[in-house]
């Protein structure tokens, strides 16, 4: 009698949540490279070459010169939340590692397939292993190799058939890719990057260990840039308030280009800020010519207790005390995007 069907609950499949919960981590092929990219670097590598093929979606294949991964952690590696940088959540508020979820490797296995091979110092032979829905598939095997650890990722979304069907354009996601190493490459000098596509000797981005920063930045974003850069340095002058500190270059008035630059590291993690760079461009607009656009690098240290970095899973936002420190000051915050990210046009107060 006109009643509907009341519709019974069902506990989803593990699978099934897991390939959900995987679409949020990785949800580009610039997003699992960042997290790549991020991992060779909390492993300790000076040196990060990366190959791609059809703008990542065919494969992306980053080789490290890091600490490896044990022979007895791979069984794990691919859990998900299973992860060598954490032990606590008290341990969030000193973190230094850019990673700390554990669950970007699960994620890219729910995804794509993923093969590793890596060494550890003072081994005769390394390890090559696949893994699927965050297994092993099958035993390591033994294999040559050097120190350090090279992943594939391959087919990327082969079973999401809707999000593969979204990425269109491969060279689009190529130049995602080569944003994000372009970026990592300016602030981590120490490192040397490189990046190229499958089939090609000429590598797109090519740095040194040894580079400056304005080395680097001239590397990666052109002589033209390189050529026009001013140092800036800031820090809040008030000793007993000493939290805050900012370096960079910016381009002069004598440069211009189409859109903005802006590269923007908190505490070494990769964010964006849409609002900053829109309060830039504004103090940018009266000095240059009209539609002209500078570049900036710009790296801030602040306390880790006034940027939240936890509260998104790709660690896209970044959550900031616009109070720093000082008590009686409402707290107010700012959302900071990470880059690589699929929202990356999204206002930010709508986040
Ligand atoms: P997280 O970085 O949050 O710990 P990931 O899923 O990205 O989680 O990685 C899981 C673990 O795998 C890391 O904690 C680290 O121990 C290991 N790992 C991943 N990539 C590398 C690498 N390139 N070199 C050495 N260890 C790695
Ligand atoms: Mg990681």
């Amino acid at each position: 009698s006109g009643r509907t069907a009341v519709p019974s609950i069902k506990r989803l499949d593990e699978a099934v949540v897991n390939r959900i919960a995987a679409g949020e981590v990785i949800q580009r092929p610039a997003s699992a490279l960042k997290e790549l990219l991020e991992n060779s670097l909390d492993a300790g590598a000076t040196s990060i070459s990366v190959v791609v093929k059809e703008g990542g979606l065919k494969l992306i294949q980053i080789s490290d010169n890091g600490h490896g991964i044990s022979y007895e952690d791979l069984p794990i590696l691919c859990e998900r939340h299973t992860t060598s940088k954490i032990n606590s959540y008290e341990d969030l508020q000193t973190i230094t590692t850019l990673g700390f979820r554990g669950e970007a490797l699960a994620s890219m296995t729910f995804v794509a397939h993923l093969t590793v091979i890596t060494m550890t110092e003072g081994q005769i032979h390394g390890y090559r292993v696949s893994y699927k829905d965050g297994a092993m598939e099958g035993e390591p095997r033994p294999c040559a190799a050097i120190k350090g650890t090279q992943i594939m990722v391959e087919n990327l979304f082969y079973n999401v058939i809707a999000r593969k069907k979204a990425f269109k354009n491969p060279s689009e996601e190529y130049s995602r890719i080569l944003d994000v190493i372009s970026r990592y490459a300016i602030q981590k000098i120490g490192v040397s990057f490189s990046c190229k596509k499958h089939g090609d000797s000429r590598t797109d981005i090519h740095t040194d260990s040894t580079s400056s920063r304005t080395d680097a930045i001239r590397a990666v974003y052109g002589p033209g840039v390189a050529r026009e850069l001013v140092s800036v340095t800031a820090s809040d002058d008030d000793p007993s308030h000493s939290i805050f500190k900012m370096d960079g270059y910016i381009s002069s008035a004598n440069y211009s280009a189409k859109k903005t630059t802006m590269v923007l590291f908190i505490n070494d993690r990769l964010v964006e800020c849409s609002s900053l760079k829109k309060a830039i461009e504004v103090v940018y607009a009266a000095i240059l010519p009209k539609a002209s656009k500078p570049f900036l690098y710009i790296s801030i240290a602040m306390p880790p207790e006034h940027v939240d970095i936890n509260i998104h899973p790709t660690k896209r936002e970044t959550l900031l005390s616009r109070s720093l420190g000082v008590p009686d000051e409402a707290e107010e915050s700012m959302p900071v995007q990470t880059q690589g990210g699929r929202n990356l046009k999204a206002p930010v107060n709508k986040l």
